[in-house]
């Protein structure tokens, strides 16, 4: 039997199933998305599932369950369900689709905390990072920065300066699973019921960092090699776990690249501090890259704002533009200019 609460199930997810013409049924979490099924916990354990026709029915593929999805199932045969619903999404860590430029994947679902993780050796990576917690802000998840691998030899002071941007917003933790007492703060950083996301590249620890957590091997990871501080993770699913302490951890496999899917990329300027200065734009509708009196361009110039900080900003800015342009948009966009022309025309004959 499981204690549905302890995987996150709270009042709130109650008021969304009572929305339901299913609400009779019973409830379960996405734990792991396979190719031909879902792993759903339930109250009376680990259940494989299936989609029903009508659900997947004018769905895109980002619509259908993702890790940490609450669905609501019928029970079949000892271990079987069909899924019948799914619970209205919040708190959705989406990514654009590879190879795309305006697709969607959904990462995971009902989270609270997402932990971007990056290994403190050849891996770090500033302008990754950004990616990450743009994205992850996008859904209102409380981003983390946790650096990994501490015991290897890294510059903490290039570190700190070259996040200076980052950790002033976001908390920021070193932890090596060498040394036990800094992971503990993290631990104590997650609350009982609390979902926390892990992203990263492959290879940063993330599977080691679980195991940690948990003070037991979750996830099978390769042996360490203190020297590279590389390895090799043998598992490419998505998978969720209980901590002893509660909190519900859920790892994600590593993305070669991390595409945003951002619907409102104005918000980046806020992140970036470039809302700082773009109040002092002779204009009120400045892009920040070539108008007179742009007091963003200005304070690059004088070096209040660092020019990769304003670079990566121009670029996730552009992607995010290309995304959120996508198709679709542009056709609805079609759509009510002409309306409005239609519009304007009949004013004209008036
Ligand atoms: P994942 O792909 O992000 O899940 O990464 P893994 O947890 O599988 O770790 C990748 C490699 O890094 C393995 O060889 C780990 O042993 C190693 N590793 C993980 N954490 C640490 C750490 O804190 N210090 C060192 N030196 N190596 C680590
Ligand atoms: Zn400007």
């Amino acid at each position: 039997m499981n204690n549905l609460s302890l995987y996150g199930w709270n009042d709130s997810l109650f008021q969304l199933k009572q929305a339901s013409q299913y609400k009779h049924l019973f409830h379960g979490r996405v734990s792991a998305v396979n190719k031909t099924n879902y792993e759903v916990i339930t109250e009376s354990g680990l259940l494989l599932c299936e989609l029903t026709g009508n659900l997947l029915y004018g769905k895109s593929l980002f619509e259908l369950p993702c890790v940490g999805d609450w669905i609501i199932f019928q029970p079949f045969d000892d271990n079987k369900g069909i899924i019948l619903d799914i619970l209205p999404r919040k708190h959705t860590l989406y990514r654009r689709k590879s190879g795309t430029i305006s697709g969607r994947q959904a990462i995971a679902s009902h989270i609270d905390k997402a932990f971007i993780v990056q290994g403190l050796d050849a891996n770090f990576s500033v302008r990754r990072t950004e990616r990450f917690m743009v994205q992850v802000l996008e859904e209102n998840i409380q981003p983390i920065l946790i650096l990994t691998k501490s015991d290897l030899e890294f510059d903490r002071l290039q570190v700190d300066e070259s996040l200076k941007h980052i950790t002033r917003q976001i908390p920021v933790f070193f932890t090596s699973i060498l040394s036990p007492e800094t992971v503990h703060p993290v631990r104590e950083f997650i609350r009982p019921g609390e979902s926390i996301v892990f992203v990263g590249s492959s290879g940063v620890g993330k599977s080691s960092l679980i195991n940690a957590l948990c003070e037991r091997t979750v996830f099978v990871t390769s042996e360490i090699s203190k020297s590279s501080g590389k390895g090799r993770h043998t598992s490419t699913r998505r998978e969720m776990v209980l901590m002893d302490d509660g909190g519900i951890l859920i790892d994600t496999p590593g993305v070669r690249e991390f595409g945003l899917a951002l619907d409102n990329p104005e918000s980046l300027a806020e992140i970036f501090e470039v809302a700082d200065f773009a109040e002092s734009c002779r204009f009120k509708d400045c892009t920040h890259v070539n108008e007179p009196g742009c007091a963003v361009v200005e304070a690059v110039n004088s070096g209040l704002l660092e020019q990769e900080v304003y670079n990566s900003y121009l670029k996730l800015r552009k992607e995010s533009w290309y995304f959120s342009t996508s198709e679709q948009e542009k056709r609805k966009r079609d759509k009510s200019f002409a309306r409005i022309s239609e519009e304007a025309k009949k004013i004209k004959k008036r």
